[in-house]
């Protein structure tokens, strides 16, 4: 009998596990189960919704879920509507490739306050994520303050900036496109606590700030050193210089007309969220960075705004049923083993770093440890996971389901849009009650 094999989440870890069990040869039957109605993870609901080409990776892994050993099921949660270990029980194999759908702590008093919104949360939004869609960030306001500079930061800083006419060609929400084409933001301060060295966006995504129709970076040539020190391998040094040549080139750019300013606040810690009820200001501590740390200087000072992103780094969700490494925020597991018949993947494998294609090799490394583990093929897999379906009345919506929700997002959509997206699960459902 074929291995059965369920893999919770259909993001690029989810895929690329798919992919690289169906090249192995083994006689696989592989079920895709997702939250969502919708495939894809973060390529859906994470990647920008500016950067269509990084989405176009969605057709490889469309030509994944076509494959006849392969089945997706979607609007089914584990861990929620059915137990981990009851999917131990129905399928010779697990693999978890359920991402880090929650933000990291920032952990400094006033982070409570009305008008901090986690980077996940705010990223949804914007995406049009079912979880989201409700969020209504405080965007009335003529300062935001993101912190991290990482590429979630640059994301969010560029989507808060661009005008229009730059976002007409996206799938960005329109609730959210309202919101923020309607807001009074003139500048998003990016604040990292290290300096440019230490900065974790690639170049790319840093280029793009110094093109934007109405929004000039903003930089202090004295955060810039004259050159790269420290210990960098070769790739890294040379990614370093580059960013630190884009940011030279910002520090010539002249505003002009541009109404917006993108600020890139280097060397700065925040220490604490100022404000009553809603968030005033953000107090920072001056850094300078020793042997790769950041350093406090004593010196403080105040950026004032009325919405702060925190934008420094995912943690997965627990589950019950998984065991969960608590302080590094992912599932304890050894290179993706977490038990017998039982592995993960992606981000609640190592954590939230890497860019898509760094799940290729955990899918691979996972279809390894799969095989060299000689699964026998004896339980019941897809008939007994589709029979507990029905007993617990569970409408799992099918790939052919979802290709009907994508034909009608793509038809909802505006002028030079690539689709509309629906953002209530209820809405997906209705379209396959229609139709
Ligand atoms: P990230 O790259 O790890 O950046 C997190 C940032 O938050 C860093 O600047 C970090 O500073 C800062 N930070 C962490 N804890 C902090 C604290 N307590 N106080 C102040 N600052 C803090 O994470 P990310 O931006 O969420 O990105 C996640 C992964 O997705 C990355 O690998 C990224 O490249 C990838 N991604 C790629 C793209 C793209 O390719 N276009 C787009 C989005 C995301 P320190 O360095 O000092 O810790």
């Amino acid at each position: 009998m074929a291995i059965s094999v369920a893999i919770v989440g259909s993001g690029p870890a989810g895929f690329y596990s798919a992919e690289a069990l169906l090249k192995s040869g083994a006689n696989v039957a592989i079920d895709i189960i997702d939250c969502l109605p919708t495939p894809y993870g973060l390529i859906r609901s994470g990647v920008a919704p500016d950067h269509a080409k990084t989405k176009n990776v969605a057709r490889a892994y469309e030509k994944i879920a076509l494959d006849e050993r392969v089945r997706f099921f979607g609007n089914v949660e584990i861990g929620r509507d059915i137990a981990v270990s009851a999917m131990r029980d129905l399928y010779d194999v697990v693999v978890l490739a359920v991402g880090a759908s929650r933000d990291r702590d920032l952990g400094i008093p006033g982070s409570e306050l009305e008008g901090v919104v986690g980077v996940a949360g705010f990223v949804g939004w914007y995406n049009g994520h079912p979880d989201f869609r409700d969020l209504a960030p405080p965007l009335d306001t003529e300062n935001v303050v993101v912190i991290g500079i990482g590429n979630v930061a640059v994301d969010v800083a560029r989507v808060l900036t661009k005008t229009p006419a730059e976002m007409a060609g996206t799938d960005i929400a329109d609730y959210a496109s309202t919101v923020i084409f309607g807001s009074p933001i003139r500048a998003v301060h990016m604040a990292g606590r290290r300096g440019p060295l230490e900065a974790r966006f690639t170049n790319v995504e840093l280029r793009e700030m110094g093109r934007l129709e109405d929004c000039a970076p903003i930089v202090d040539p004295k955060a810039l050193p004259k050159e790269v020190t420290g210990e960098h391998s070769e790739r890294d040094r040379r990614l370093i210089e580059r960013n630190l040549a884009t940011l030279r080139e910002f520090v010539s750019i002249e505003p002009g007309k541009r109404s917006k300013r993108v600020h890139f606040d280097f060397f700065s810690n925040p220490v604490e969220i100022l404000g009553n009820t809603n968030v005033e200001a953000v107090k920072f501590e001056r850094t300078i960075v020793e042997n790769g740390r950041a350093v406090g200087t004593g010196k403080f000072f105040e950026i004032p705004c009325g919405l702060v992103i925190p934008a420094i780094g995912y943690y997965s969700q627990a589950i019950e049923g998984v065991p969960f490494d608590e302080r590094a925020g992912r599932a304890a597991n050894k290179d993706g083993f977490i038990d017998d018949g039982f592995y993960c993947v992606g981000w609640i494998k190592r954590g939230p770093s890497g860019v898509i294609g760094s799940n290729k090799p955990d899918g691979t490394r996972a279809a390894e440890l799969i095989l060299e583990s000689f699964p026998r093929g004896d339980k019941p897999g897809r008939r007994a996971f589709e029979a507990l379906l029905a007993e617990k009345n569970i409408r799992a919506v099918s790939f052919a389901d979802w290709q009907k929700i994508d034909a009608a997002e793509i038809a909802n959509a505006g002028p030079g849009a690539p689709r509309r997206k629906f953002t209530r699960i209820a809405d997906m459902l209705t379209v396959l009650e229609e139709g």
